[in-house]
């Protein structure tokens, strides 16, 4: 027998028509790509995505069309976000951190009919504007006074685009499986993917994130999302923010510690999500300036594995709570946070810390369990190393354009992630598959030496890598950048993990190394340092 209730498609026009109703006064800020910080509204934003819409619909824009951002978090970037997909067609997010080579690739790939582009990314178009001929229009987020002379094809102003058109537009009236955003993984295991999000998912990830354990939000919140919208939808903010009616304040260009800062303390901020390095960057400001912090409370971490110093700075120096996430763009992207649970909340803050550095619990929407090789379903002891597999509403089956299913026959999908889970439910991340390091047919996480490594007062960044060993296959080998004017004393460092990890997880030696390369998303870029040190021999 079915129930009797009504059918309304989940459909994400839904969630800015709601934020227009309810929430229609409340401010989105942007410090904006020309400069100056703009102001507008929920209502404003909602009226000008509809003349998007209308804009598109007069190129002969069609449901399941891709049109394509370039652009930082900006109030016009929601716009375009919700005027493309109200219509049906979809939403395709450039990472404009990406090669130019990939960049070609995904927008030939999605084949992507109308760019709407950021002024900085211009130059970056013109470059690569041989290689991308099914590109029809390029619309340059910005107004007549500012629009560039350019070559781009059909090129013209944001402004004077939707100036001329009409705010009377037909969203939704479709099925809730349509297609809304594409967003490719940055290809850190090869050629990008193409995540193809529906608004079923993103309706439902949205309704996630609502939870109090994963997002929160409500109208009192103030919302900062360094996190770009390009990566993995924004982690959900650039939805549940207006689902919530919260303030958004977006950062636009300016990404590093001095102008968050400013965001941060001006507008009033409760709320932020970003990946370490740009905590590690605002921390930096905040310390040599003498700087603290006065409304943020919560602070939403993840994309990479989130280091010790960093909770304890939060917690200790600045009084703010920092929530780890783990997700990624084939799960829209939530997957699981660390939430302390009552009985980890009565412990000293000190003691928490060994749970707060895992990567925490699924919220409700996200099955999880972890697999051995054999596919054999591993118990939750808190030390077995398993494939980290999912399943849910909110996590892909598919990629674009790809033949075959990525799940496997139960529906799990595999993450690509080695992790473990303790007696508490707590996931802990040991390493991406491909960057475990296998020593003497065992398995050592790279990410727990670093976490550790990275709290030394003398260093910025560590990165831990496997290095040919002729009788234990791999050893580890502790990759550092150390900060401004600090010499490597390589005992010193050794003696700072000693205690800390096994014995023979020790790295065999410690090099110091000018420069750490982050890839498209802000995570260290192990693929390039592996090929960087290809010469690199351990000590004899
Ligand atoms: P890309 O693969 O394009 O860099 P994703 O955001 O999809 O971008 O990356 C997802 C991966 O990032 C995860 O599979 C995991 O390896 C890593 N990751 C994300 N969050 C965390 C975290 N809190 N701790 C450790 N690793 C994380």
């Amino acid at each position: 027998m079915l129930g009797l209730m009504q059918d309304w498609p989940l459909t994400v026009d839904k969630i800015i028509d709601h934020a227009k109703n309810w929430h229609g006064d409340r401010e989105v800020v942007t410090r904006s790509v020309e400069g100056p910080i703009v102001r507008t509204t929920y209502a404003a934003i909602h009226e000008r995505a509809r003349r998007v819409s209308n804009a598109l619909k007069g190129w002969g824009i069609k449901p399941g069309d891709r049109v394509a951002t370039l652009a930082w978090n900006t109030d016009k970037h929601i716009e375009t976000w919700y005027g493309v997909m109200g219509i049906g067609a979809v939403c395709h997010t450039l990472n404009p951190r990406l090669f130019p080579e990939q960049l070609i690739y995904i927008i030939n790939h999605a084949e992507d009919r109308v760019i709407f582009t950021d002024l900085t990314f211009v130059p970056l178009l013109e470059a690569i504007l041989p290689h991308i001929p099914k590109v029809e229009r390029v619309i340059v987020m910005t107004d007549a006074a500012h629009m560039p002379q350019t070559k781009l094809p059909r090129a013209e102003a944001y402004e004077a685009v939707i100036a001329g058109q009409s705010t009377d537009c037909v969203w939704g009236d479709f099925e809730e499986n349509t297609a809304c955003g594409l967003c490719y993984t940055s290809g850190t295991t090869g050629n990008p993917k193409g995540v193809l999000y529906s608004h079923r998912s993103n309706f439902i990830h949205t309704l996630l994130g609502l939870q109090s354990t994963v997002l929160g939000a409500t109208p009192s919140e103030v919302i900062l999302p360094v996190v770009p919208m390009f990566h993995a939808n924004a982690w959900g903010i650039a939805f549940g923010g207006p689902a919530a009616g919260a303030k958004l304040v977006m950062p636009g260009a300016k990404m590093d510690g001095a102008s968050i800062y400013e965001l941060l303390e001006t507008e009033k901020v409760t709320f932020s999500a970003a990946v370490p390095t740009v905590w590690q960057g605002l921390l930096m400001h905040m310390r040599e300036h003498g700087l603290k912090l006065s409304t943020v409370k919560r602070v939403l971490i993840g994309g990479s594995a989130v280091p010790e110093s960093l909770i304890r700075a939060f917690h200790d120096d600045y009084g703010v709570e920092v929530l780890q996430g783990w997700g990624m763009t084939e799960t829209s992207p939530i997957g699981t946070l660390s939430n302390m649970t009552p009985e980890l909340e009565s412990l000293p803050f000190e003691e928490q810390l060994k749970w707060r550095v895992k990567q925490g619990t699924p919220p409700l929407g996200v099955e999880l369990k972890l697999k051995d090789d054999a596919g054999r379903t591993l118990d939750h002891d808190g030390h077995t190393f398993g494939h980290l597999m999912v399943k849910g509403p909110t996590v892909a089956r598919a990629y674009f354009r790809e033949e075959g299913s990525i799940v496997d026959g139960e529906g799990f999908f595999d993450t690509g992630d080695v992790a473990t889970v303790d007696d508490m439910g707590f996931m802990q991340i040991t390493d991406r598959s491909k960057d475990v390091i296998k020593s003497g047919g065992e398995w050592i996480s790279s990410i727990e030496i670093e976490n550790i490594a990275v709290g030394h007062p003398k260093v910025e960044l560590a990165a831990v890598i496997g290095a040919a060993h002729p009788k234990w296959d791999e050893r580890p080998v502790l990759l550092l950048k150390l900060k401004e004017g600090e010499a490597l004393d390589k005992q010193e460092h050794l003696d700072f993990l000693q205690g800390k990890i096994a014995k023979w997880w020790m790295p065999d030696d410690v090099v110091a190394l000018d420069e750490i390369p982050l890839g498209a998303t802000g995570k260290i870029d192990k693929k390039l340092l592996r090929e960087r040190l290809k010469d690199y021999r351990l000590p004899a």
